[in-house]
């Protein structure tokens, strides 16, 4: 591997301030080669390393950044609310008008309230599912990710126990027992849970789009079925979109499978690479939070104004008439192309993809459950993510992980990083 020895340095230098040398934990490449990239710079569809190496970039900050780096019009009205102060505490302009701009382009937000993270964004929708239905149990699924919130740090217990056992140590057993935990694409498990707890849950959370451990796309009628149940039960519906809202379409999975939940929680791309979160919903529901309702919920910095400029500028531009069309196009072209060539070179692999988010499936059949994921397999994917740096494209540090492509990534730019993708493969498979 080619030495990126500033990176080296910085990280070793981080080890002495932040546990494990980050601020997040996936960020450390623990499961692939090397220290991490300490970025500098980005620009349209590459960042730049302190070792001054380009990368052509799939991870996008993790999703948000859907128009790429450095954009010109984000930058702008950044620039320009900043030169104003940077906040102010009370209401502002500007969150009126991105939440206008929400509010008259999704068909089912009614009213949102804004945080500065997806965690922010899901501890709150939980609460107020919690506090509108007067009950305490939710219901999560295996696979899916939500934020670090304590309740939802929870993986199934074993054998037959439906409550759920803590991923983290520092959540109370008691906290975790509130949390039930089924497998995703089964609807019987769900049904049975109902059964036997219906009319304690008072909400089901799941990611429409499965896209945090893997790309574990539902079908329609899942999600239907979800939907149907939830109703019949009371119990609220929550899709937590922070990483598919304005991604997959500006009304996200909604738009796409046509299943309308009673609340959405949002981030990553909302924030057009600032620190924003949204939960949302209806009038009825959303009366419930403070200072209208006895849900409490509140931030020093929610609906920061720079950080609300940013977040409007990226929205209108995924507002122009063909963006998500375009952008899906793109990112199915390139997607074929390595799939393609997998298939014909007999590689044990396939890509799963929704819109610009693809995922590198290691094995031949489809994955649409986390316990569908063969672990042995992530060797493949340390391998590969290896050679990539090498070459100047960079995935997410994770097998788990999704990629995403961006408004930025021209087709030339795809074509090159889809031969080198095939290429890697190739000697990776070797
Ligand atoms: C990223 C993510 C979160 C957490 O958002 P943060 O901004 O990292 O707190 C929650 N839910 C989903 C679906 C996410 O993808």
């Amino acid at each position: 591997m080619i030495e990126r020895k500033r990176s080296a340095a910085l990280f070793d230098e981080a080890k002495t301030l932040f546990p494990g040398g980050v601020n997040s934990p996936v960020r450390a490449f623990r499961s692939v080669h090397g220290p991490p990239l300490f970025i500098k710079r980005g620009e349209g569809p590459y960042i730049i390393d302190e070792d001054d190496r380009r990368y052509i970039d799939f991870c996008a900050s993790w999703g948000p950044l859907i128009l790429g780096h450095d954009h010109p019009h984000i930058r702008e009205a950044i620039i320009q609310t900043v030169r104003k102060g940077t906040s102010f505490g009370t209401p502002t302009r500007l969150g009126n008008e991105i939440g206008a701009l929400i509010q008259s382009h999704h068909p089912h937000v009614e009213q949102l309230r804004f945080v500065s993270s997806g965690t922010e964004a899901v501890m709150s929708a939980v609460r107020l599912a919690r506090g509108y239905t007067g009950r305490s149990k939710i219901l999560k699924f295996e696979g899916c990710y939500h934020g670090h919130v304590d309740s939802l740090l929870v993986k199934a217990g074993s054998g037959l126990a439906t409550f759920g056992v803590s991923t983290s140590a520092g959540i109370p057993t008691s906290f975790a027992r509130e949390t039930l935990v089924a497998p995703l694409a089964d609807l019987a498990e769900v049904s049975r849970i109902f059964a036997e707890h219906g009319t304690d849950i008072a909400a089901v959370i799941i990611e429409p789009i499965p896209a945090n451990n893997g790309l574990l796309l539902q079908h329609r009628s899942y999600l239907q079925a979800l939907r149907a149940i939830t109703k019949e039960h009371g119990t609220l519906l929550i899709f937590d979109e922070v990483i598919t809202g304005f991604r997959t379409a500006f009304a996200g999975a909604t738009a796409l499978y046509g299943v309308v939940p009673d609340l959405f929680t949002f981030g990553k791309v909302i924030g057009g690479g600032m620190p924003v979160g949204a939960f949302a919903g209806s009038r009825e529901i959303m009366k419930s939070v403070s200072p209208e309702g006895p849900v409490y919920q509140a931030g020093t910095l929610s609906a920061n104004p720079v950080a609300m400029a940013a977040g409007k500028a990226a929205l209108e531009q995924l507002l122009a008439p063909n963006f998500y069309p375009d952008l899906n196009r793109k990112a199915a072209r390139f997607c074929e192309k390595i799939a393609s060539h997998a298939s014909h070179a007999g590689l044990p692999m396939h890509i799963q993809r929704v819109g610009s988010i693809f995922w590198l499936a290691f094995g031949s059949s489809r994955i649409a459950r986390a316990d569908q994921i063969d672990g042995e397999n992530m060797k493949y994917f340390k391998a590969l993510h290896g050679l990539l740096l090498d070459k100047g494209v960079y995935l997410g540090p994770s097998g788990y992980e999704v990629g995403f492509i961006s408004g930025a990534h021209e087709e030339s730019v795809l074509e090159e990083a889809a031969s080198i993708i095939c290429a890697a493969l190739d000697q990776v498979f070797a």
